[in-house]
């Protein structure tokens, strides 16, 4: 199996002018916590060099023009393991830019952090909404064979902390009936749904091509109209990431 760094052709910056308006930003950081996903290879956009780190992050939020109001930030990992002169700097331009709605992403280990991340915002009167991966709620599926790492089976107890999850589609095992379990589950426990179909990469869990095509046949004409789910059939469909590495 070749494994292969493609970081330098990841977008990082882009504008979503569709279902849930906004902006949306790639930033890196000192890397996931977690890094045990049998699935991801994303969490290789990292650096250990937080000087680096800071600039990249800044050339990407000087970007940023506030057209939505609302900002999604996302790092390959928490928004805990950004540096604090980028989390300062995203909330500089908040403030800046009049935008109303910052998003983060977190890990389920993180979630201790999240209020003090909402109480900070909102001294500016900035809502915080904060994505999780569930990625499924089936929870033996979930820990034994993609090893997410989140200890409960309780999709409310996920919701305390968690404002919105993704999910993850289109890998062995998964039936019309599952996938549209954990969608309605997701819809009923968080304010929005993203589902992203499973992409090939150099990682051991493979997509299914059967399953994807059952998605794309059966599951998507019943969802993409629906303002409280995103679909992302392809892992660049907001315009930002790319591939980490290649099979
Ligand atoms: S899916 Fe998220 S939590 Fe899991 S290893 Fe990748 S970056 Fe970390």
């Amino acid at each position: 199996m070749k494994k292969e760094l493609e970081i330098e052709i990841m977008e990082r910056y882009s504008i979503i002018n569709e279902k849930n308006k906004r902006e949306i930003v790639l930033l890196r950081g000192q890397g996931c916590s977690w890094r045990r996903c049998r699935f991801c290879d994303y969490h290789l956009d990292f650096s250990r060099d937080k000087e680096e780190n800071i600039t990249l992050n800044q050339k990407e939020l000087s970007k940023i023009t506030g057209i939505h109001q609302k900002l999604e930030v996302i790092n390959s990992g928490s928004f805990t393991e950004l540096p604090e002169e980028t989390m300062d700097l995203i909330e500089t331009i908040c403030i800046e830019k009049k935008i109303k709605e910052v998003h983060f992403e977190a890990h389920y280990n993180q979630r201790k952090f999240i209020p003090a991340l909402r109480q900070r915002f909102s001294k500016n009167n900035i809502s915080v909404i904060i994505k999780i991966g569930v990625e499924t709620f089936d929870y033996l599926f979930r820990e034994s064979y993609l090893v997410k790492g989140i200890q409960t089976d309780n999709p409310s107890e996920i919701a305390t902390y968690f404002d919105e999850c993704c999910l993850l589609q289109g890998i062995p095992g998964q039936t019309k009936d599952s996938m549209i379990q954990d969608i309605e589950i997701g819809l009923t426990y968080f304010n929005r749904v993203c589902i992203n179909i499973m992409q090939e990469n150099g990682m051991a869990i493979k997509p299914d091509p059967s399953v994807i095509e059952l998605f794309v046949k059966e599951i998507y004409p019943l969802y993409k109209e629906n303002q409280r789910v995103d679909i992302l059939l392809e892992n660049t469909a907001f315009g930002v990431g790319g591939v980490t590495t290649n099979v």
